[in-house]
């Protein structure tokens, strides 16, 4: 064996010699694995917890064209349709708008990395775990954060945030709009205002809440604004929508500092986005399958629906999912019906369940996912997501049917 590599070897060249030795003098350590020798294997889910949902069958499609290159300017135009649907999906006319490389939490970090230098104060409202996941990074950054702590279930009034304001002096403000771990949609009419007044910029998570519940950016004077796929946009996760005010895009371009990160650097991204005027050039490749797929979502809500009967879907299917519970005997976790998110709806844990027992039980008889809380709400709450596509009476039927079997035969009084 080795005498014939080593002769092939002389005939093809010094340059092939090297790995030709290399190969002759080393075996491999790793076989290839077993489980790669068979086929894919992913089973048929409904989706229904937080996120993420199911995709649609446009979106699908998608996903399975060919590639083409992330500098074409055919994907440049591909681009340029995200970014007018994010301005439609978002009500903006924010020239700095696009969809950053990764899931939810990219955008979060775009934003702070981009928008904080060491030492700026930043006023978090922290009801659950994506203030917690906020402060956090805030806290890397050196910025001096202050987290409003609430329990899960709470919302923030324009006089709290207004305190906070006062007594911090903070440059940016954090709030999310749907707090998909405890259920609540914090109303955001005048905090724009508010905070201008006291020359902070205001950043709001809608990952959870876009396209299922009212947002606008421009007119609710929003700073910044982020959202997911894989909500009830119903795309694959890995794409983040993302937009700056005027106001932001001057402290990104005015900071005295480079941010820490280069891949979530806003004005290379701006660049690749066209929304500079200079020309484009390459800073990374961009999921072009996954964007392929986050146009077809935005065309979905353009074309189909329209945003404002996206909104009225949500709400008109989650009220009639809050009924259903409550004739189960179930106890919705947000009290005040005006601060329920109609995407994500929050259950107490019925009394003498263990919630896990309820959750697997939907998973291995039905194939449908609901979910249990998560940080601060978990143990408190079961969550049942109606996103996009998935927001339908028959998945409302099908979810309360096979939860009301769940009630009869997992064990009670178990805690
Ligand atoms: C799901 C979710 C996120 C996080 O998104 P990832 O894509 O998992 O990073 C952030 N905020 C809210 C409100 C969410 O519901």
């Amino acid at each position: 064996m080795l005498r014939t590599l080593t002769s092939a070897s002389v005939a093809l060249g010094p340059r092939v010699a090297g790995w030709v030795r290399t190969m002759a003098s080393h075996q491999l350590l790793v076989t290839p694995p077993e489980a790669l020798l068979k086929p894919l294997s992913v089973p048929s889910r409904l989706l229904l917890g937080p996120g993420p949902s199911n995709l649609a069958p446009r979106v699908l499609a998608a996903g399975g064209l060919q590639m083409i290159g992330h500098m074409h300017k055919e994907m440049y135009q591909i681009m340029d349709e995200i970014k007018q649907g994010i301005q439609y999906v978002f009500q903006t006319r924010n020239r700095l708008t696009l969809a950053i490389s990764g899931s939810g939490h990219s955008a979060l970090e775009a934003a702070l990395l981009n928008l904080l230098e060491p030492g700026d104060s930043f006023l978090v409202g922290a009801n659950g775990i994506w203030g917690q996941r906020a402060v956090e990074i805030g806290e890397r950054i050196g910025a001096r954060t202050h987290a409003m702590i609430k329990d899960p279930g709470g919302h923030y009034t324009k006089q709290e945030v207004e305190e906070g304001l006062s007594q911090h002096k903070p440059v940016l403000l954090f709030l999310t709009h749907g707090e998909s771990s405890s259920g609540v949609l914090q109303p955001l009419d005048g905090y724009g205002e508010l905070c201008h007044r006291y020359q902070c910029l205001l950043l709001v998570d809608s990952v959870a809440s876009l396209g299922g519940a009212p947002i606008h950016m421009d007119q609710q004077g929003i700073d910044v604004l982020y959202s997911g796929s894989q909500k009830v946009l119903n795309s694959p996760p890995g794409t983040a929508l993302i937009s700056f005010s005027d106001k932001a895009k001057n402290k990104i371009y005015t900071r005295k500092t480079k941010p820490y990160s280069f891949y979530l650097d806003m004005k290379w991204l701006a660049n690749i986005w066209g929304c500079d005027d200079k020309p484009r050039m390459y800073h990374h490749t961009t999921p072009v399958i996954s964007l392929f797929s986050l146009r077809e979502s935005l065309a979905l809500i353009a074309e189909e629906q329209g945003l404002e009967n996206s909104w009225r879907r949500h709400r008109d299917v989650t009220a009639y999912l809050h009924g259903r519970l409550q004739g189960l005997g179930l106890q919705l976790f947000v009290k005040d019906p005006t601060l329920r998110l109609p995407t994500v709806t929050t259950i107490a844990v019925p009394a003498g369940y263990d919630w896990r027992d309820i959750v697997k039980y939907l998973i291995d008889h039905f194939s449908i996912e609901i979910t249990g809380g998560l940080g601060p709400s978990l143990g408190k709450v079961l969550r049942i997501g109606l996103l996009g596509c998935n927001a339908t009476r028959e998945n409302v039927d099908r979810v309360i049917e096979a939860l009301q079997e769940a009630l009869q035969r997992c064990p009670r009084n178990k805690l």
